[in-house]
C-alpha cells in the first residue's frame, strides 16, 4: 500500500485541505481520515508537502510526442504512452488521423495486443479515429487521398469492427457526408463516441447529427464553418446544444482567448473538454516533425503545413490547463472538470476515472502552487517525479 498525506486534495467535486490518499496496487482504497486510518504499520509514504492532489489528466485527442507520430508508425503508441505523464496525463486516446483504413485496423491491435509486460505509464484507453469520414473543404492537415463517404461499402465493413471493447473509444466524422447518419447511429449504439468536426455542417444538418448521437465536436471552432450570424452553423449548434461536449484546444492559437471566453460562458465545466491536439513535436525542440504524410514546421509556438494550415499543436495538457484559467477566470475544480469528470463521463468511465474516490483506478497527481506537475501516479505506480526529470 501507499499513503499520500498533508496533501490539500482538490478535484472537481472535492475541496480538503491535509487530505490523505491510501492507494491499493492500482486502486485507491480509502480517501481522507478513513486512509490514515486503515494505513497498515509500515505503510510507504509520501509527504504532499501541502501540494495540491488532483486526479490525473485524460487526453481525448494526442496524435504523438516525442517525435514519433502515431498515424506514422502506430508502433510508437506505448513508448510514447510511457513518457506522457510528464505532463499530468494519466489516460489518453491515441489519435489516428485519416489514412488507409488499414493503419487504424494496426493502431487498434496494437492497442489491444501489444501492452509490453510490466508495463507503467498513461493508459491508451482506445483509439480516437479522425476521420476518413471527413469534409474535403474542411481537411485541415489531412491526406485528402484517404477522404472517404460514410456509404462506402469497404467503409461500413470495415467500421463493423470497431467498438471500446476492440479499441475504438471515439470516431471524428463529418455529420453532412452521404451515409453519415447511417454510420452515427450505428457507431452511436456500440457505446462508441461519435464527434462531429473536419465539417462543414450547417445548423440543421449539425442537429440532425446531433439526433442521430452525436455527442462530442473535435476542437470546436477549427476545420468548421465560422460562427456567422445568419449562417451560424456547426459552431452554434455546438454552443447551443447542452448534451454535446465541446473539445477546445486552448493554445491561444487555434482559437482566440476572446473566443475562448465566448466558449466557456456557453459550455462551462460541463461541457469543455481541454485536449492537447499534439503532434510528434511535443516534448521535443523547434524544428520539422512528421503528421502522417506531411512535413510540418513546427516553431516555439505552432506547427504548420508549409502552406501555413495549422497541423496539430505542441500543447502539453498541464499548459491547457492553466491557459484556461488565466484567459477565463475559472476556478481551479471547474479547470480541473474539463480534462477530468467530464472527458470520463464522455467515455462512461466516471466511476473508474476522473475523481479521487475509493474503488477508482489510482491517477493522481502533485501539483505545485503555480500548478505545474511535480509528481504523477498512473495506476498506483509513482511514474513521474519533477525531481528526477528537472
Ligand atoms: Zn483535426
Amino acid at each position: 500500500m501507499l499513503l499520500i498525506r498533508h496533501a490539500t486534495l482538490v478535484t472537481p467535486t472535492q475541496h480538503a485541505e491535509d487530505s490523505a490518499v491510501l492507494l491499493d496496487g492500482h486502486e485507491i482504497f480509502a480517501v481522507g481520515h478513513d486512509a490514515v486510518l486503515h494505513a497498515p504499520e509500515g505503510t510507504q509514504e509520501i509527504d504532499a508537502g501541502s501540494r495540491l492532489l488532483v486526479p490525473g489528466y485524460i487526453d481525448l485527442q494526442l496524435n504523438g510526442a516525442f517525435g514519433q507520430d502515431f498515424t506514422a508508425d502506430p508502433g510508437t503508441i506505448w513508448p510514447v504512452s510511457e513518457r506522457l505523464p510528464q505532463f499530468g496525463v494519466t489516460s489518453y486516446l491515441p489519435t489516428i488521423i485519416t489514412s488507409p483504413l488499414e493503419t487504424v485496423e494496426q493502431a487498434r491491435l496494437e492497442v489491444l495486443n501489444a501492452r509490453p509486460n510490466s508495463y507503467r505509464g498513461a493508459e491508451p484507453l482506445g483509439l480516437h479515429v479522425e476521420g476518413p469520414f471527413l469534409n474535403i473543404q474542411k481537411k485541415g492537415a489531412h491526406n485528402p487521398v484517404y477522404l472517404r463517404q460514410a456509404d462506402e461499402a469497404d467503409s461500413v465493413m470495415t467500421t463493423a469492427t470497431w467498438s471500446p471493447d476492440s479499441g475504438v473509444r471515439l470516431v471524428t466524422l463529418a455529420p453532412e457526408l452521404p451515409g453519415a447518419t447511417a454510420m452515427i447511429e450505428e457507431l452511436a449504439s456500440r457505446g462508441i463516441v461519435v464527434s462531429s468536426g473536419h465539417s462543414n455542417a450547417t445548423y440543421q444538418e449539425a442537429l440532425a447529427g446531433f439526433a442521430a448521437g452525436i455527442r462530442y465536436a473535435t476542437h470546436l471552432f477549427n476545420a468548421m464553418p465560422a460562427l456567422g450570424h445568419r449562417a451560424p452553423g456547426l459552431t452554434a449548434a455546438v454552443l447551443t446544444y447542452p448534451g454535446v461536449v465541446a473539445g477546445l484546444i486552448p493554445d491561444g492559437i487555434h482559437v482566440h482567448p476572446a473566443v475562448i471566453k465566448i466558449i466557456w460562458a456557453m459550455k462551462g465545466p460541463e461541457g469543455t473538454n481541454l485536449v492537447s491536439d499534439a503532434m510528434a513535436a511535443l516534448g521535443m525542440p523547434p524544428g520539422t516533425y512528421v503528421l502522417n504524410d506531411f512535413e510540418v514546421m513546427v516553431s516555439d509556438e505552432d506547427c504548420r503545413l508549409e502552406d501555413g494550415t495549422l497541423a496539430g499543436s505542441i500543447l502539453p495538457l498541464d499548459e491547457a490547463l492553466r491557459n484556461l484559467i488565466a484567459i477565463t477566470g475559472c476556478s481551479l475544480p471547474e479547470a480541473l472538470a474539463t480534462v477530468t469528470t467530464t472527458p470520463a463521463k464522455l467515455l462512461g468511465i466516471e466511476k473508474e476515472r476522473g475523481d479521487i474516490q475509493p474503488g477508482m483506478v489510482a491517477d493522481l497527481l502533485l501539483l505545485t502552487p503555480e500548478l505545474e506537475v511535480h509528481t504523477t501516479i498512473a495506476a498506483g505506480e509513482i511514474v513521474y517525479t519533477k525531481d528526477y526529470h528537472a
